[in-house]
């Protein structure tokens, strides 16, 4: 009995640890070689000190309760993702509903951070009238708020995929629910179609009934920043990171997405950059100034290092 015992626990504290942080060998293997990329771009993909690993996921975190392999950059060069070309080379952000300047972030600074961090043209859409384009909603019975379907809004948003669109992404301030029997969804894409919405709403600390803080402001812009530029990753191609503390690691819960950096990792960095072939040093200077501007302090001295061993100044 108390054999069997034992070897319950066992296996049940085998489930609970089953993340192996990688070894640096491994986080090697999954950037790949780089003698033959041009120097920045190969400087930039070094780790260095510069990427810290993934701490030991606690019971609630992600990697306890998802078991990812990780996708190295070869295995997702070999999956022949979506890639942005001369005739579908723009991403699109269609607002749904109103972005209210007390509460939503505003849509100028996340155009700019969007069009810095996939160094593509973003356009902005005028807001879309959720009535005219028959989208249902519902007042969730659990938290008394109003909720759009998702399934409705990716098919009007597919039936308005403008031709030059890379991808046709909806974003909204109001709640989301993919089926009726659930309670919400933060978001739902459809990376073949080319389309996703991304709702905002519970990254306001006002969802939950909290009193706004002093930076809530920035608090917001940094949340949908990170949300957006995490979700237009996916419809890349690129799947959740086990390498590195990365943009791109899952997360279950907000402190988890909170604790994550803006920035990708080398292996991502990577990914992104043979898709869409930008100049590592150009767009980290851009986000540079768009940190500075927004004053997201820590990911402008993040880049200030990067880019000091990756573009010294002679
Ligand atoms: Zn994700
Ligand atoms: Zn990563």
């Amino acid at each position: 009995m108390l054999l069997i015992l034992s070897s319950i626990i066992l296996a049940l504290s085998a489930m609970a640890s089953r993340f192996t942080p990688p070894t640096r060998a491994q986080q090697l293997a999954a950037i790949g070689p780089t003698a033959a990329l041009p120097r920045p771009l190969q400087r930039a993909l070094e780790p260095r000190d510069d990427f810290q690993p993934l701490p030991e996921p606690g019971p609630s975190d992600w990697l306890a309760n998802h078991a990812e392999v990780g996708q190295t950059f070869d295995e997702f060069a070999g999956s022949l993702p979506n890639r942005p070309d001369n005739h579908r080379g723009k991403l699109y952000l269609q607002p749904l509903g109103t972005f209210n300047e007390s509460d939503a972030p505003s849509l100028d600074p996340l155009r700019r951070f969007t069009a810095a961090f996939f160094m593509m043209e973003v356009v902005v859409l005028p807001p879309a009238d959720l009535a005219q384009n028959h989208i249902t909603s519902r007042r969730n019975p659990w938290t008394g708020q109003s909720q759009l379907l998702t399934g409705d809004i990716l098919n009007a948003l597919t039936a308005r995929l403008p031709k030059d669109a890379f991808v046709l992404l909806g974003i909204t301030m109001m709640d989301l629910y993919p089926d009726p029997s659930w309670n919400f969804v933060f978001g739902q894409a459809s990376p073949r179609d080319r389309v996703g919405v991304y709702s905002f709403a519970r990254y306001d600390p006002k969802f939950y009934g909290e009193a706004p803080a002093t930076d809530s402001r920035k608090l917001m812009l940094r949340r949908s920043c990170r949300v957006l530029a995490h979700e237009t990753c996916h419809m890349f191609g690129i799947e959740h990171c086990v390498w590195f503390r990365c943009l791109m690691n899952g997360s279950n819960h907000l402190a988890e997405s909170d604790a994550r950096p803006l920035h990708l990792c080398p292996v991502d960095l990577r990914k992104l950059q043979w898709s869409i072939g930008y100049d590592v040093v150009e767009r980290y200077q851009r986000l540079l100034s768009f940190y500075r501007e927004e004053g997201f302090e820590d990911e402008a001295q993040w880049l200030e290092k990067r880019l000091r061993f990756i573009a010294p100044r002679e």
